[in-house]
């Protein structure tokens, strides 16, 4: 089995059996993000401490790429400091802007880098980011996001 394949069944194993799906009562903040060019939809929820992340529970619709996507970001991010997450999600971002030049940082990202191929179709790409954009628009209304773009 080469690499892009085993990307795919990681793609579609998280489609099938979401992690963190199910939105979790009594939210510190609530986002609803959409995807319009393909019809996907998250609602996500997100929980903080004083300096890391608690939780973060979502439920969407739509095409496998973009709820295994907001599955896998949010098994990485779940526990981590603001500043780790903050990395994460910039180094998601221009892993999914390298239009396929990037394979990803393994050691940081996790099996984030199995989205890596998606960056070489730009109609793809605002799928694998939504649940990330989400996450980053709830980080940035709460004050906790200390990326690159802050
Ligand atoms: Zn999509």
């Amino acid at each position: 089995m080469n690499l892009e394949s085993l990307y795919q069944e990681l793609i579609l194993d998280h489609y099938k059996n979401p992690l963190n799906k199910g939105l979790a009562t009594n939210p510190e903040i609530s986002v609803h993000h959409v995807n319009p060019s393909c019809g996907d939809e998250i609602d996500l929820n997100l929980r903080t401490s004083s300096d890391r992340i608690d939780s973060v529970t979502w439920d969407g619709v739509g095409c496998s790429i973009s709820q295994a996507s907001t599955s896998v970001m949010s098994d990485l991010v779940t526990g981590k400091s603001f500043h780790d997450v903050s990395e994460l999600i910039d180094s998601f971002t221009e892993l999914m802007q390298s239009k396929g030049s990037e394979s990803g940082d393994e050691a940081l990202l996790g099996d984030a880098v199995a989205f890596a191929g998606v960056s070489k179709y730009p109609a793809r790409i605002k799928c694998a980011l939504l649940g990330w954009m989400a996450f980053k628009d709830a980080l940035v209304q709460l004050d906790h996001y200390q990326g690159k773009n802050s």
